[in-house]
């Protein structure tokens, strides 16, 4: 395995040339359907707790190559290869499982970017368990093969040796803007910079990368990550203008008029209210604000907010809450509380991160509803009133609804209270074309087959379209309306012959 290793980047040490490795067993190869029987599946190692909670560094370190040889020989090929269908992205997975395998880590991770273009980000954060691993036909018999830690691995491998091209490609003269520099924004503008086109990216922050950056925190995406990715972006002709908000900024009918096309992936940033008393005091802080300002200190456009031996409570179960915790815990708060009102099976955070925040010192309160938020005479929070709760019949969606337990009130201490209850996408603003826009129930903008919204030329994916969802769909989003777009420009006679 692996040493510690700050940025998980492979060490000169671990690298053999291509195709050099031997395999795990001398008569063995890939294709040899038992292996798994004899191999165990192998996670990559962590950092110990109590050194991860002294930093805000990445906890996992890399696979070396031998192991990753080894798990990777654990796919047993199915016929049906049912962990491509779990992904949101249908990467290839057993095909660059068998190259790796047989240690052609280069041809593996070519394979793995034609069907993604965040592989090395979209390894890191993706919650596997819940997508491609959960599917592995090996879950029947034993433990699914660390798809993930693979992924990551090749991705890793093929940056370390400067594999991944950033020529710019012949340019089709035609222009397109992209709104949004998340993982949606991402791959839809690299898709379309491939196919020639002239891609701008409008960002409304000063730091390029979504969530990614923004709410993802550094200890589970370091964010020079994100930014080797945007610079690649930017190497292959990409220009990303930050503090350009759409709407505000720049006006969309301005875009309308300058690009021949424009995709929206602008996410759904508006935090879902907290709805009891009390839910106006100091103290009480939106999750996003939160982790904005410590996902970037200085450069947040957040004050600081200051939680050093203060008993910090999460409201919420997802992964907000888990990364508020976590975040927390390393910004030295006292105690790291969760109250969820399901039961831990019915939580919706990735079980992988849970499990991290209860190693990290998170303390977890199952079936627990807050009714009210209660002050000092400062108007500070100082205990949050609450009601047990008991789970009943599913509901139409398979999830048991929570009722509270009569007489079952009581108080838990609390000097901040962050709330972890969900995102919308935020309104478009009355005065621009943006308004315009068909929108369903809870803003979220409404698309056709081909991600086109109400207006021709305008499309829209990601958060927006999907409310707060994972990075892989919002990749894939964008993967696929690059693909509309082109459609729709040359159906209408736009691009040149180079596209
Ligand atoms: C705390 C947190 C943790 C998460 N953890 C995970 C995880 O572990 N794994 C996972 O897969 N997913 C995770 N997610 C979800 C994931 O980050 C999102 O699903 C994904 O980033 C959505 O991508 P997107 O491109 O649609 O939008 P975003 O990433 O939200 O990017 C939208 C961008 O558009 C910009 N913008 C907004 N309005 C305008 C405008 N008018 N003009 C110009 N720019 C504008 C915003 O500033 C932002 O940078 C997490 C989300 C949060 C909040």
């Amino acid at each position: 395995m692996a040493e510690g290793n700050p940025l998980n980047e492979p060490t000169t040490g671990q690298i053999v040339r291509e195709g050099t490795m031997k395999a795990p067993f001398p008569t063995a190869t890939w294709k040899d359907k038992y292996l798994w029987c004899e191999l165990r599946r192998q996670d990559p190692s962590k950092r110990p707790a109590p050194e991860r909670i002294g930093d805000s560094r990445e906890i996992y370190d890399l696979f070396d190559e031998q192991t990753v040889m080894e798990q990777a020989s654990r796919c047993i090929q199915c016929a049906m290869p049912y962990c491509t269908i779990g992904c949101p992205l249908g990467n290839r997975i057993p095909e660059w499982l068998g190259l790796t395998a047989e240690g052609r880590f280069l041809e593996a991770a070519a394979v793995s970017r034609s069907t993604s273009n965040l592989p090395e980000i979209c390894s890191r954060i993706c919650p596997q368990e819940r997508l491609c691993e959960s599917m592995c036909t090996l879950n029947e018999k034993s433990e699914p093969v660390p798809i993930g830690a693979i992924e990551k691995f090749i991705n890793e491998y093929a940056f370390a040796h400067e594999a991944i091209h950033a020529h710019r490609v012949m340019p089709n003269g035609h222009k397109i803007a992209v709104v949004g520099s998340g993982p949606g924004g991402i791959a839809c503008a690299d898709e379309l910079a491939l196919r020639g086109y002239d891609v701008t990216v409008f960002e409304a922050l000063p730091i390029a990368g979504g969530l990614l950056v923004n709410g993802i925190p550094p200890f589970k995406l370091d964010r020079s990550i994100v930014n080797r990715r945007l610079n690649l972006l930017e190497r292959r002709g990409v220009r990303i203008r930050v503090n350009t908000r759409v709407g505000r900024d720049i006006a969309f009918e301005d875009l309308q008029r300058d690009y021949e096309a424009i995709f929206l992936a602008i996410g759904a940033l508006k935090p879902k209210p907290l709805d009891i008393p009390g839910a106006n005091l100091r103290g009480v802080i939106q999750a996003l604000t939160y982790l904005m300002e410590k996902n970037l200190g200085a450069q947040s456009l957040v004050p600081p907010i200051p939680v050093e031996g203060k008993r910090v409570v999460v409201l919420g179960g997802g992964d907000t809450a888990m990364d508020c915790l976590r975040a927390s815990i390393r910004a030295h708060a006292k105690e790291a509380l969760c109250l969820y009102r399901r039961d831990l099976a019915n939580m919706p955070g990735s079980r992988k991160e849970y499990k991290n925040a209860l190693e990290e010192g998170a303390v977890f309160h199952f079936l627990t509803n807050p009714l009210e938020l209660i002050g000092d005479a400062n108007g500070e929070v100082r205990e949050v009133r609450c009601i047990r709760m008991e789970l009943g019949e599913p509901d139409a969606k398979g999830r048991r609804k929570p009722h509270p337990v009569p007489g079952s009130e009581h108080l838990v201490p609390a000097d901040v209270v962050l709330i972890a209850y969900g995102f919308d996408p935020i309104p478009f603003p009355p005065e621009s074309g943006l308004s315009q826009i068909r929108v369903n129930e809870w803003g979220g903008v409404i698309v056709d087959e081909n991600n086109m919204t109400s207006i021709p030329g305008v499309f829209a994916g990601g958060d927006l379209v999907r409310g707060a969802n994972l990075a892989a769909f919002a990749a894939r989003d964008g993967r696929k309306t690059a693909e509309s777009m082109h459609r729709y420009l040359v159906q209408r006679g736009i691009p040149g012959p180079s596209a």
